[in-house]
């Protein structure tokens, strides 16, 4: 056995665990900086509980609100400016995994000098703000990876930047805020979270322990299924999300994702498509190809879901996803020209070529 596993945020679920762990924020210093997407975290009520703990510890604070979905390497710069010129001490991103991501980028680039090839690099001194995350979906885990995904133009996709640097340092997760999460967003973060778990098994990092970790995402995954399917969640369905996610999260962490999230990224910057929709209109015809040189790992994951087939797998993730972009094959050979040349290719346990995925991306749309 050979596993190396570090995981330093101390994750807190519950509900109203933001109110009730006030006092923890106490330890990161007197002026926070809140950075949020624009609407969200107004409305469901995460930024009043927020406001409410930082004033009843007489700590200062500013919000940044400016952070989009899939967030830009300039939107890192300018957040990073921001806090730069409100002197703060500390970072609390609440919402999906776009402020998470952006907070962390935020955060180095406020307390280094980086050039963007620097920036993902990872090559970086210590200096770095301590990170209170509070996800308000369940999908990106981000509350708990050392990674911050953001939209690089330069390269026509998305792109990680990866330290442990990045891990925060306090994460509280209340399904609350999530009571109104659309149906359409809650249905594509489930599958970035199941697509976290699924790749991290795949992953040549893989071990007994994340394996293990991601059976229980995909399992408290499954449990929401029919839910998912009837659209109609109840709260104990929300918070069982919110932990799978976490979770998923922790495996990535360790393992890193494979050939469909880095596919997915094509679909996201090219087509506006959302990251987990994205994931969940390759994972399938991806799986297909690793069950040619690996029936065992597609069997025991078919079992965690209560599948026979992966065309029930399919036929579950198309209810789901309803239907599908129109997108030339011109246009998929772009994509898995930029895809092919990723890391996540190379971290498969099934190795895969610029046809496969070619051949992946045009099944996935037939
Ligand atoms: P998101 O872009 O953070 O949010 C999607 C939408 O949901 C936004 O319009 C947001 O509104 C809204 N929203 C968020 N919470 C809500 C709530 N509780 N109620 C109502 N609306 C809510 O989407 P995401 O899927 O969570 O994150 C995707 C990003 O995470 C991508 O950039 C992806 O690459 C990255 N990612 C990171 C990791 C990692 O390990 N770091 C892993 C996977 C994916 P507002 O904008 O108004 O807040
Ligand atoms: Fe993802």
């Amino acid at each position: 056995m050979n596993i190396n596993f570090y995981m330093p945020t101390k994750v807190i679920i519950g509900k109203e665990c933001v109110k009730n762990n006030a006092v923890l924020m106490k330890e990161f210093g007197k002026k926070a900086l809140i950075i949020t997407g624009a609407g969200s975290a107004k409305k469901n009520g995460s930024l009043d509980d927020v406001i409410d703990v930082l004033n009843s510890n007489n700590i200062e604070f500013v919000i940044y609100d400016k952070v989009m979905s899939n967030p830009t390497v300039k939107c890192a710069y300018d957040g990073a400016e921001f806090a730069k010129n409100h002197r703060v001490d500390f970072i609390i991103a609440i919402g999906g995994g776009s402020p998470m991501d952006a907070a962390k980028a935020i955060n180095l680039l406020a307390c280094q000098e980086l050039t963007e090839e620097e920036l993902f690099e990872g090559k970086f001194h210590q200096d770095i703000m301590p990170m209170v995350f509070i996800p308000t979906t369940a999908g990106t885990g981000s509350e708990v990876t050392p990674y911050s995904i953001l939209t690089y133009d330069k390269i026509e996709s998305k792109k990680s930047i990866s330290s442990p640097l990045l891990f925060p340092k306090l994460a509280l997760l209340d399904a609350k805020y999530m009571i109104n999460l659309p149906m359409t967003t809650t249905i594509n973060t489930t599958i970035d979270a199941l697509s976290h778990a699924v790749e991290g098994m795949l992953s040549i990092r893989a071990t007994t322990l994340t394996n293990a970790l991601a059976i229980e995402s995909i399992e408290k995954i499954t449990e929401c299924f029919e839910a998912l399917s009837e659209k109609k969640l109840d709260f104990e369905q929300r918070e069982k999300l919110l932990y799978a996610s976490m979770v998923a999260g922790m495996v990535i962490s360790h393992t890193g994702t494979v050939a469909v999230h880095s596919m997915g990224y094509g679909l996201t910057y090219f087509k506006d498509i959302d990251h987990g929709r994205a994931n969940g209109l390759l994972l399938v015809n991806f799986l297909k190809l690793v069950n040619k040189h690996n029936k065992g790992m597609i069997d025991r994951l078919l079992k965690a879901m209560n599948f026979e087939t992966l065309e029930d797998f399919d036929k579950l993730l198309n209810t789901l996803l309803g239907e599908k972009e129109t997108i030339s094959k011109e246009e998929f050979e772009k994509y898995a020209a930029i895809a092919i040349q990723t890391n996540n290719i190379k971290n498969c346990k099934v190795a895969t070529t610029y046809e496969d995925l070619l051949d992946i991306y045009l099944r996935s749309f037939e």
